[in-house]
């Protein structure tokens, strides 16, 4: 601010102020028509587990390309999409399109693979969760366990009653539930022995320094070591160094994701990536490509 009114004064400093809450009005209204005019694509970032190299899950991440606006980050449209209600409409479509890629993923042979989906706070309040996991279980054929729902210490914060009934109902239609950016929260150890968490996602603040802080090295073996005692998988997020990785496969952590395994891409350009099929593609799939 005083660099601004150095500058040029107060209006400089108000008409700044001006762009940003005009751009915000804008960025709200063109979301709300993003859903409708087709503007969003899912992109799959590979989780690989280190002792096989295999693929073993993929992480569905939001991309918003706006005609205008270009490419905005999910970190600046989620949480606007979280204030105005949409992140509804938005997470039921991100749930369903995922879902369809995996059924096809699993069609092609993948029977394994599981497809991990992010869940923002708001979604636990607006939104009858439960029923939208049942629906598109239903709708895509697919077993719960390939499903892998992931929340953030924020979601469990909120609301703590409801939202450990709603996490019991999934618990009980058998999806896995992954606690996403580890670490970085008020209570990470309380959550963990409150909640039904069947995965710990360790947040890439600690993979950054793994390999060049002894101290961050010893949380996230600690990390890892309680994990195993609970039964709990590790994964490592924002894996971008080899030397990392091989930190990480020392520690037996049991998946990998980050820059340096893959980028979050298109559907078409991870499918090369999932290696040999465990079972031969099924006859769905042959019919629909037969029909494209
Ligand atoms: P997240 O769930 O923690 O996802 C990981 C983020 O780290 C992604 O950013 C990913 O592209 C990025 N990343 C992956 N590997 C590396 C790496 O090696 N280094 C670094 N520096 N970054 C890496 P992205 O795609 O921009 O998403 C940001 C956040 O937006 C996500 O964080 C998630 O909280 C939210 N988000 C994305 N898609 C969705 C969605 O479909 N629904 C909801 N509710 N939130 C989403
Ligand atoms: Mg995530
Ligand atoms: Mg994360
Ligand atoms: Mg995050």
């Amino acid at each position: 601010r005083a660099k601004a009114e150095g500058r040029n004064g107060f209006q400089c400093y108000t008409r700044d102020m001006g762009l940003q809450a005009l751009q915000r009005v804008e960025l709200q209204s063109a979301l709300r028509l993003a859903v409708e005019h087709d503007q969003f694509e899912l992109h799959y970032q590979p989780q690989v587990a280190p002792e096989s190299g295999r693929i073993v899950a993929v992480e569905a991440l939001l991309r918003w390309r706006h005609p205008v606006l270009g490419n905005v980050s999910p970190d600046r449209f989620i949480p606007l999409a979280e204030e105005t209600g949409l992140i509804a409409p938005i997470g039921r479509w991100v749930l369903r399109s995922a879902g369809r890629q995996l059924q096809a993923w699993h069609a092609a042979g993948h029977t394994r693979l599981v497809m991990a989906v992010n869940l923002s706070a708001r979604q636990f309040i607006t939104q009858d969760i439960p029923q939208l996991v049942r629906e598109t279980l239903e709708l895509c054929g697919l077993p719960p366990q390939a499903l892998e729902l992931e929340l953030t210490e924020t979601a469990l914060m909120h609301n703590a009653e409801s939202v450990h009934a709603t996490l019991s109902t999934l618990k009980a239609i058998g999806v896995l539930l992954a606690l996403d950016d580890f670490g970085t929260g008020y209570s990470s150890l309380n959550h963990l022995r409150r909640f039904p968490i069947d995965t710990i996602k360790i947040d890439k603040s600690f993979t950054a320094e793994i390999a060049t802080s002894d101290d961050t090295a010893a949380i996230v073996r600690a990390i890892v070591e309680m994990a195993g005692s609970l039964g709990v998988e590790i994964v490592a997020e924002g894996v971008e160094h080899e030397q990392q990785l091989r930190l990480l496969a020392a520690l037996h952590c049991h998946r990998v994701q980050g820059y340096h395994i893959g980028r979050p891409m298109p559907a078409a350009e991870l499918a090369p990536l999932l290696g040999v099929p465990d079972e031969p593609p099924s006859c769905d799939l042959m019919l629909d490509e037969t029909h494209d």
